[in-house]
């Protein structure tokens, strides 16, 4: 029996917990805020399937209810130190907890959409991001500042993610067909709304995305867009108005729009970063780098430290479950 620390309580951390358990491993699992899944109970529906985020974070709570999990919740791990065989987890507020070995899961946080200025966000209140708007259909309301319905909305793909200026030149993965499932929602809740998708290329490399992406054409009427939008401003009644090329037909196009919903990507946590520079195990834009692309993926350079998830990478929740489960697989 070994005494494990997880480090973050998102779909990766819990699965793992939970597979390390069952195989007799004492866990004691440490999350910074006052509740488990962050990252999935801020979302409505989830992809591929539309099912409701509350059933998964329901689904994966239920698997924390093993008597060799021990979960603490506002505990921040800043730091990790090994000392002889064994690992000092240290917290925000200094307490220190022993551990044989540590599997680091802190995930991810979305881009900063302000950093892009051009787009307007914090400036113009009709641009929004991709998570403002899941709250909106978490809460059923889709609507403009002045409270109503909008006639058009257009989303944005690669907000943050294969752009040159944010530094971020990796693809986020998941935001095109995300883009593709919030504009069935939006269609599905305003029926008569004009909905444009503007992307780069569409990245729908997942099991039924590719479905989702024609039923999106031929039973909801989205249309698509291929180009960048390269600056949003205000209109005078309180509209977006973005210019962009339509870099099919090679020919610049303006519009004006209700909604301009960035779909900002996946960075690494600060959590990730923190630990990442404390361990030395940083790799590409501060993610945590593995000891090899196909195999070893779960093992770190340090000897002991483990990681699994989207701290390594960006993944859906599909991904990151069989990540955690292999990263439990290593760490036995
Ligand atoms: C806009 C958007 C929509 C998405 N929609 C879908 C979808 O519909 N379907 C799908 O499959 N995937 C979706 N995803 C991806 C999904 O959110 C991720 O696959 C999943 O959350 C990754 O889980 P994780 O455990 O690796 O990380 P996270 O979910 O980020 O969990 C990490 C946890 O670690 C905690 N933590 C961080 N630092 C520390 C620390 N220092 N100490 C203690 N705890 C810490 C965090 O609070 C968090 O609870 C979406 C992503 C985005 C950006
Ligand atoms: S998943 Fe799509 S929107 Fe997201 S970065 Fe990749 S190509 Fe761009």
């Amino acid at each position: 029996m070994k005494k494990i620390a997880i480090v973050g309580a998102g779909p990766a951390g819990i699965e793992a917990a939970s597979i390390l358990a069952k195989n007799g491993n004492e866990i004691q699992l440490f999350e910074k805020s006052s509740n488990t899944l962050s990252n999935i109970l801020d979302k409505a529906y989830l992809f591929p399937d539309f099912s409701p985020a509350q059933e998964l974070a329901d689904k994966l709570n239920a698997k924390l209810l093993n008597d060799k999990i021990r979960l603490t919740c506002d505990t921040e791990i800043v730091d990790i130190k090994k000392e002889n065989e064994e690992f000092k987890l240290v917290d925000k507020n200094g307490k220190t907890y022993i551990a044989d070995s540590v599997l680091i899961t802190t995930g991810y946080t979305l881009f900063d959409a302000h950093r892009k200025e051009e787009l307007g966000y914090g400036i113009y209140k009709g641009v929004i991001t991709s998570l403002d708007l899941e709250r909106m259909i978490r809460h059923k309301q889709i609507s403009t500042f002045i409270g109503e319905l909008p006639k058009r909305v257009v989303f944005l793909q690669c907000v943050g993610s294969r752009d040159e200026k944010s530094g971020n030149h990796y693809c986020s993965k998941v935001c095109c067909v995300t883009a593709v499932k919030q504009a069935i929602e939006v269609r599905k809740m305003i029926p008569d709304a004009e909905i444009y998708i503007y992307y780069m290329d569409l990245r729908m490399w997942g099991q039924g995305f590719e479905e989702m992406y024609r039923e999106a054409q031929e039973k909801y009427d989205i249309r698509f867009v291929r180009g960048r939008i390269s600056e949003a401003s205000a209109t005078f009644d309180g509209r977006v108005q973005i210019k962009s090329e339509d870099t099919l037909i090679g020919q610049p196009l303006k519009m004006t729009t209700d909604l301009l919903v960035l779909m900002a990507g996946m960075e690494p946590s600060q959590g990730t970063r923190t630990l990442a520079e404390r361990c030395g195990i940083a790799g590409d834009y501060r993610f945590i780098a593995t000891q090899g692309p196909h195999t070893n993926d779960n093992l770190t350079s340090v000897d002991g430290i483990f990681v699994a998830g989207s701290a390594k990478r960006p993944m859906s929740v599909r991904d990151t479950l069989t990540d955690a489960a292999a990263a439990a697989l290593a760490m036995m």
